[in-house]
């Protein structure tokens, strides 16, 4: 089965806890803090493996928890760090955050790509002594690994597509010009599945292309086979617009051209967009009154026009030659940029779990929110629109109102991960 969208879960480790711990010794009196710092969680961490060609693995299994960090022990001893999970893809994997929608990653290339990161281990409580504060009761938790629910979309990467109506035959030529091979019947829909063939011209010239099913009327508004296989052809770019010139099946091709290409119009702006080379197939079938009666009708589109037969490889060497000068001339196949989140998306991601403590030591506010780190990471603190922000954070979450509850005054110390700031009004 080809399964080119899923659906799932990950979420990268928890940080270990910081320890409490004091220093024992036979005669020593009063030994100081040596609580040891938790270990890190484990990341998510996804890669490009060849050995996949579709996303059938994800519709199984659909959550993805990487490993927890280590609590710190006594003796300043470190936890140990998670080891990350690794989730492999097959190349042309775009994974999309599901609730924005927003790209985090496409996976075209062959760099490990990190989509949630683990949480950092909690400080120990060695790490919290000062000359005021020589006996550090507490030590901080880890941090909460990143998670989310993700969407992978398979968009094969390509540099031509077929495209056209059922039984045209599409299957039929990237057979003949490629080592691909596949299926080729008389009846409709006989491709189920996209293939991808490698057209070699000589040494130095090659490329690929895709045989994805054919499209039928209404497919784009998803009535038909065909609609969720046009994602395939987004990354291409040239698309080869098959047509049966003989009108074999009492098809009219300049029909067919039409609505085929309402139908790509129909699925995105950027296939309508997308270059196309139109291909006369069947010619061996067609008289010469039919072939010239669409050559001037898809010229007088300012269009070019090939007239091939897939079967008795007429022309198709020609064609190929066409093809690879055409691609010598366009942008390179289309990767997609990852969206960060932006400061909006936090606000409104974090709106739902605004949990947090505080402590007071020494008369100084130790705020602890583990979905504060991840933002504080993000704030330059030199920058006024940026505090701004950050302060609109602390009020919206509630936690200046829990800090004035608690009876701060002007000028107190409120500590965030170790980032401290007089509190002002
Ligand atoms: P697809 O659905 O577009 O992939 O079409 P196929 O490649 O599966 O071909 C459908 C039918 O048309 C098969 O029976 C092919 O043998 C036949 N066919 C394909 N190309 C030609 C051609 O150039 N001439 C003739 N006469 N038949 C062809
Ligand atoms: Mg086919």
């Amino acid at each position: 089965m080809f399964v080119d969208k899923a659906k799932i879960k990950i979420k990268a480790g928890n940080g270990g806890d910081g320890a409490v711990s004091f220093h024992r010794e036979k005669y020593v009196a009063a030994g100081g803090p040596d609580g040891g710092d938790g270990g890190n969680g484990g990341n998510i961490i996804f890669q490009v493996d060849d050995n996949f060609s579709t996303l059938i693995d994800f519709r199984y299994k659909r959550k993805y928890i990487a490993p927890n960090g280590e609590n710190g022990g006594a003796k300043r001893c470190t936890g140990k760090s998670a080891t990350d999970l690794i989730i492999k893809v097959p190349r042309g994997t775009l994974i999309r955050e599901t609730e924005s929608g927003r790209i985090m990653a496409d996976m075209s290339d062959d760099e490990p790509h990190v989509l949630a990161k683990g949480g950092r281990g909690g400080k120990g409580n060695a790490n919290f002594a000062t000359s005021t504060r020589q006996i550090p009761k507490f030590a901080k938790p880890g941090f909460v690994g990143e998670s989310f629910d993700v969407t992978l979309e398979l968009k094969l990467l390509a540099d031509v597509g077929l495209v056209g109506f059922p039984n045209v035959g599409k299957s039929t030529l990237i057979s003949v010009v490629s080592a691909a091979k596949p299926k080729i019947a008389n009846y409709h829909f006989t491709t189920l599945t996209p293939v991808l063939g490698v057209v070699r011209l000589d040494e130095e010239r090659s490329f690929v292309m895709a045989d994805i099913p054919g499209l039928i009327e209404g497919a784009s508004e998803g009535t038909g086979l065909g609609h969720e296989f046009l994602r395939h052809v987004e990354r291409c770019r040239l698309i080869l617009h098959v047509l049966d010139v003989s009108g074999s099946e009492g098809r009219n091709p300049a029909e067919d051209f039409e609505k085929i290409n309402q139908e790509l119009a129909n699925f995105s702006e950027s296939l309508a967009e997308c270059p196309q080379i139109v291909v006369a197939n069947k010619s061996d079938m067609a008289t010469q009154e039919q072939i010239n009666e669409l050559e001037n009708f898809i010229k007088s589109k300012n269009l070019k026009f090939y007239a091939i037969s897939a079967a008795t490889t007429q022309g198709t060497k020609e064609l190929m030659q066409i093809v690879s000068e055409e691609l010598s001339k366009l942008p390179p196949v289309k990767i997609y940029e990852a969206q960060p989140l932006t400061p909006a998306d936090w606000e409104a991601k974090l709106s739902s779990r605004q949990e947090f403590e505080i402590e007071i030591e020494d008369n100084i506010y130790y705020v602890s929110a583990p979905w504060l780190e991840p933002i504080l990471r993000t704030v330059n603190m030199e920058d006024y629109s940026s505090l701004q922000y950050f302060q609109r954070v602390l009020r919206s979450s509630g936690v200046i109102d829990k800090l004035e509850e608690m009876g701060i005054q002007e000028g107190d110390t409120v500590n965030i991960f170790g980032f401290e700031f007089d509190y002002i009004r």
